[in-house]
């Protein structure tokens, strides 16, 4: 099932063509290896503007590029558009919906998903965003509900469907808390004038007691003054109890009516059948060590948000963030290449340029190492980090564009309802094709 059976050059199969997995494929570019990228999906998504694509501001193609049309000039690339089920580590090969492929060396990076933390009702009720799929999937959610408050008589029966909650205060909850604030200031008027205004709630809802919490102090209270000007309502150290698709309870009693949940509150790896219990760390992410290997496995490496290098300086592995996933991939590439030779390998170092979230028009927050900014220089700097590690230039471009075009109409986007999103089909289909025949 290899593209060149007779190949005589080692076999590098990397899993996932996210942040991780390109930096490697990239570092062996013309080096004597068989590179294999194998990704379920046939595009590289740039999550950061996931927000923007479920709040109707940028189209998916956006932000997603082709990953084909990535390697179209890597010569010993060959990619496969499908599902890894299964790894065996024994045999040497992985198992995907289109046959087997063997490995000399193996990549997993393959991202993390959205944790619910066991709580099943929650899973099935409230709106995850960690995919294209999922953030059109919330667009469509959001603008149904819209279209669904108007029909309603009484300010009562529309409540639900103009209260939003966001459960996760962490960067993705800020930025979608602060879009869909903006959407509610400056277009909720212009596309539903039957709607008011005021009626529109939005909620941002955590556990801990500051937003942002990998932020530093003054970030994060900035993040909140900002937050409050803006109109959404904080809720800090407010635990979820339950939420089941009416009402969203916390503990000490208080709830919520609301038809739109989005819960970022957490993520774990996502880690394909086959990897021993034994070498999984807390988040569900494969243990390796300083050199990103799996331990016990000396040719199979884990990198990104799949991996946890546990290590006195990280005793909680590191961030789930882009920057960490380029610069692991960067590094495996790199000691791969460095394993084939016979040579000496390289432990990672992590080299943090520092975080970066944005609340809404000339509102962010920049904590680069010792300096801080907040307000509208830390917006172009969000702006200009974003348009600069987005992949293709017709990407840039299309971005550009529109933020420019917002800027100056506050109104950007064309808020499309393209299909229903249908929850209750969709958990059906889900369903069916999960079942064993
Ligand atoms: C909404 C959101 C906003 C974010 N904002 C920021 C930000 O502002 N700054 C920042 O630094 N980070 C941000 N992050 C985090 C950042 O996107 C991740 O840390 C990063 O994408 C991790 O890279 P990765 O290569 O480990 O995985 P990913 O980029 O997630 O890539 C994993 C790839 O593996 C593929 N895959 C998974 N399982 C399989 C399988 N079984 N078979 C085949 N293919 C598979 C997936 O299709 C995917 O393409 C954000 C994340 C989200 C969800």
């Amino acid at each position: 099932m290899n593209p060149t059976d007779q190949s005589k050059f080692p076999t590098v199969v990397i899993i996932g063509g996210g942040f991780g997995g390109l930096q490697v494929a990239k570092q062996l570019a013309d080096k004597p290896v068989e590179v294999i990228l194998i990704d379920k999906h046939n595009y590289h998504t740039f999550q950061p503007l996931l927000y923007q694509v479920a709040t109707g501001s940028l189209e998916a193609e956006a932000i997603a590029f082709s990953l084909r049309k990535n390697f179209d000039g890597q010569k010993n690339l060959r990619f496969r558009n499908t599902e890894v089920t299964r790894i065996d580590t024994e045999k040497n090969t992985v198992v995907t919906t289109i046959g087997e492929i063997v490995y000399d060396y193996l990549v997993i990076a393959t991202g993390s998903t959205t944790n619910f933390f066991g709580n099943k009702e929650i899973e099935h009720y409230a709106m995850p965003m960690k995919s294209i799929p999922e953030a059109l999937n919330l667009r469509y959610l959001v603008l149904q509900n819209l279209e669904e408050a108007i029909l309603k008589p009484s300010k009562e029966d529309r409540a639900p469907y103009l209260s939003f909650v966001l459960v996760g205060a962490g960067p993705t909850g800020v930025e979608l808390a602060g879009a869909l604030a903006e959407l509610r200031n400056h277009v909720l008027n212009k596309d539903y004038p039957e709607l008011v205004k005021d009626e529109m709630k939005v909620y941002l809802v955590d556990f801990l007691p500051k937003v942002l919490g990998p932020f530093s102090d003054e970030g994060s209270k900035a993040a909140q003054d900002f937050l409050h000007s803006m109109g959404v309502e904080v809720l800090l150290n407010v635990k979820v109890e339950s939420y089941d698709g009416h009402e969203i309870k916390f503990e000490g009693g208080k709830s919520i009516f609301t038809k739109n949940v989005i819960w970022s509150a957490g993520v774990m790896g996502v880690v394909p059948d086959g990897i021993s219990k034994d070498s999984i760390e807390r988040g569900n992410r494969i243990k390796v060590d300083t050199i990103c290997r799996m331990v016990g496995r000396p040719n199979i490496f884990a990198i990104g948000d799949v991996a946890a290098m546990i290590t006195d300086e990280t005793p909680k592995g590191h961030p789930g963030v882009a920057q960490v996933a380029i610069q692991m991939g960067e590094t495996t590439g790199k000691n791969i290449y460095r394993l084939i030779k016979g040579e000496q390998t390289v432990p990672f170092k992590y080299n943090d340029k520092g975080s970066l979230a944005t609340i809404g028009r000339n509102k962010a927050i920049a904590d680069l190492g010792k300096l801080k900014f907040q307000g509208f220089f830390a917006w172009l700097i969000w702006m200009f980090v974003h348009l600069i590690s987005l992949m293709g230039g017709r990407n840039r471009v299309i971005v550009f564009i529109n933020w420019v075009a917002s800027y100056i109409t506050y109104n950007g986007g064309s808020r499309l309802i393209i299909r229903n999103f249908e929850r209750e089909e969709l958990i059906k289909k889900d369903e069916q094709v999960s079942k064993p025949d």
